[in-house]
């Protein structure tokens, strides 16, 4: 396929990288980051998009995806499939797509989980909304991409689906994080409460894969100092948009909004911008009760 590529940064240049690997002519533009090898490069985000049958966006936000939309959709060839993976709320997916469709395209909302390592590895996560018959045109993209590829619904319904998981890993990571700040407490050793927990009630994805305490569980970025994974800054955004959400919708989300607000003091007001979403763990270890 001819594919336009437009935002190749961290998640960006090696998704990109897999499409041409796999064979298919790639145009790609980026104001900033260096091009990927096997990318050809586009004068504008227009230029990228121009003859394409496929367009693929991995763009910072909403707003900045509006505006690409504007200018790639009128250079777009009729019944050419428009595919943003960016994590965007879920009116901004909504409104592209029905630009994307009232001008002749197809569209999908396609955001990803699996982080830069996934996208470098090949094996992300699409959580995808909108036409099913772009999914079906898209889905041989998504196996070069990744490994799994859900459909979920009509357009917004895959940015819905990642910020609800989302929502779910914040919580679950913070409460990991309080149990074994509580445990360290009580005396209680941590390879034990992992032992217990990884294979209990208890247990999640942030406890038995993504292990916060350094030394336990499989290798994460708790070994590596924090060092991200999954930036905490990112996981904030992610719970800014599923609040965001709630509100429009009059969702009840206690949970999802505490862990915005802790994740917020996190990065904006104890340092913890830069570091990956687990290094709550150490945060709680130097907190007391109030
Ligand atoms: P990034 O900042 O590294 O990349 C975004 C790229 O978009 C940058 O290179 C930037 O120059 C480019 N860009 C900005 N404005 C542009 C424009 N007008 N035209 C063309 N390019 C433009 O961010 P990232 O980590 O690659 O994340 C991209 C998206 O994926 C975000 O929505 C993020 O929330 C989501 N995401 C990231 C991760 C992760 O672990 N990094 C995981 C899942 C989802």
């Amino acid at each position: 396929m001819n594919i336009g590529f437009i935002g190749l940064g961290n998640m960006g240049a090696p998704m990109a990288a897999n499409l041409a690997k796999a064979g298919h002519q790639l145009a790609g533009y980026d104001p900033v980051a260096p091009y990927p090898d096997g990318v050809k490069v586009a004068p504008d985000a227009a230029g990228a998009a121009d003859g394409a049958d496929v367009v693929v966006t991995m763009l910072p936000d909403g707003g900045t995806l509006r505006s690409v939309a504007a200018s790639i959709i009128p250079a777009m060839k009729s019944g050419a499939v428009f595919v943003d993976c960016s994590t965007v709320d879920v009116e901004a997916a909504r409104d592209v797509a029905a630009q994307a469709e009232a001008s002749g395209l197809i569209a999908l909302d396609a955001p990803v989980s699996g982080g830069v390592v996934g996208a470098e590895a090949g094996t992300l996560t699409f959580m995808v909304g909108g036409s099913d018959t772009a999914f079906k045109i898209a889905s041989e993209l998504f196996d070069i991409m990744g490994t799994k590829a859900v459909y979920c619904g009509p357009s917004g319904n895959g940015q819905a689906a990642k910020l609800c998981n989302n929502m779910i890993l914040g919580a679950t990571m913070i409460v990991t994080c309080e149990a074994f700040a509580l445990a360290d407490k009580l005396g209680l050793d941590r390879q034990a409460l992992f032992d217990v927990v990884s294979t209990s009630s208890g247990s999640s994805w942030s406890m038995n894969t993504y292990c916060p305490a350094p030394g336990i569980g499989p290798e994460s970025p708790a070994d590596n100092d924090y060092k991200p994974g999954f930036v905490a800054d990112l996981m904030l955004k992610d719970l800014r948009l599923a609040q965001q959400a709630a509100k429009t919708v009059g969702a009840d989300t206690p949970l999802g909004r505490r862990a915005r607000d802790l994740y917020a003091q996190f990065v904006e007001a104890e340092n913890g911008s830069g570091l990956d979403f687990s290094a709550m763990l150490p945060r709680f270890e130097r907190s007391a009760r109030s």
